[in-house]
């Protein structure tokens, strides 16, 4: 009988993996097949300057509906498409998409595209951020292109000729999920980032514990020592704003302020927020 049980287990983690490696191939083909038939979207997530209680920028995060499979969150495909090195396409048009509706935005408001590593390391990257921004006619200074420590992790000097030509063209680096890769520190020794975003992980027990309250302080004066922005990730709770404003982080970024908007429903909040918009008939008016 146990022998029989055994084999039956075995059957069964056999069917489990046929329905996991399906659901992956499905994903594989649906990518491109998605690109073509227009199920891509992007929604863009506010991040607030708490000097100036203003919106600073836009973080554009991809979104797909899958025509059978419904909504598949960028957790799950983005890995496959690095995998099969579809992300350098699907992440152009990231770029191209967020730069063209950035573009249509009150002049000071920037808009922060996430890089796979895998993008980063594309021969054509350059090529496509320079065309992103021409074809939407965005001045760089308006773009912020956020990487992840694993982008640095093979510290070619490569790496750090794309990061130093991407800033010498006036586009603005984030340091992205802060505190979750390796060796973090050598990292922002190596390359001058013009913002640390610390990482949901540490935002989430502030209050609960104090060993990353502690980590959040740190990471707040390093960046203000080494020039660069703080911002705080998954901001839910005011308790939360109040203690990363009360140690001098620069921006916030979460729930509390926004959940991720359609391109509609952030223009519309970006209209409301800022005063540039209201300023520009009435000086128009009276000149
Ligand atoms: P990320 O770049 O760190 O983006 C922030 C993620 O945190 C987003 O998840 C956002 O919806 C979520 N978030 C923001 N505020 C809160 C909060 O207060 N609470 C909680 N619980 N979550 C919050 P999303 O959109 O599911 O994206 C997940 C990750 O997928 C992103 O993390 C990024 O690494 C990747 N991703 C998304 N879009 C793109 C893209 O266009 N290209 C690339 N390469 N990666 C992308
Ligand atoms: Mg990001
Ligand atoms: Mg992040
Ligand atoms: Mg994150």
């Amino acid at each position: 009988r146990a022998k029989g049980d055994g084999r039956g287990n075995y059957r069964f983690f056999e069917k489990g993996m046929d329905a996991a490696m399906q659901h992956r191939r499905a994903i594989e083909s649906g990518l491109k097949l998605g690109l073509t038939r227009d199920e891509f979207r992007l929604v863009f997530q506010p991040l607030m300057d708490l000097e100036s209680n203003r919106i600073s920028c836009m973080e554009a995060l991809l979104r797909w509906e899958h025509s059978e499979m419904g909504f598949i969150s960028p957790v799950e495909f983005i890995p496959v498409a690095e995998e099969i090195g579809f992300i350098v396409q699907l992440g152009e048009w990231v770029l191209r998409q967020a730069c063209l509706t950035a573009a249509n935005w009150p002049a000071d408001i920037r808009v922060a595209v996430n890089l796979s590593p895998v993008q980063f390391k594309s021969r054509r990257l350059m090529d496509s951020v320079r065309q992103a921004l021409e074809e939407a006619g965005l001045p760089p200074s308006r773009l912020e292109l956020e990487i992840t420590e694993s982008v640095l992790l093979n510290d070619s000097d490569q790496t750090l000729e794309t990061l130093h030509a991407l800033r010498a063209m006036g586009i603005r680096i984030s340091m992205d999920d802060f505190g979750t890769g390796y060796s973090s520190l050598s990292y922002l020794r190596a390359f001058p980032f013009d913002k640390i975003k610390i990482d949901r992980s540490f935002i989430e027990d502030v209050g609960s514990t104090d060993a990353n309250f502690e980590i959040i302080k740190a990471v707040i004066a390093l960046g203000r020592s080494l020039g660069m922005a703080t911002t705080a990730e998954g901001v839910e709770t005011e308790a939360q704003l109040d203690a990363v404003r009360a140690h001098g982080c620069n921006e916030i970024q979460g729930f509390l302020f926004s959940r991720p908007l359609p391109a509609k429903d952030a223009l519309e909040l970006i209209t409301r927020l800022s005063p540039i918009r209201e300023l520009e008939p009435r000086l128009s008016g009276n000149g």
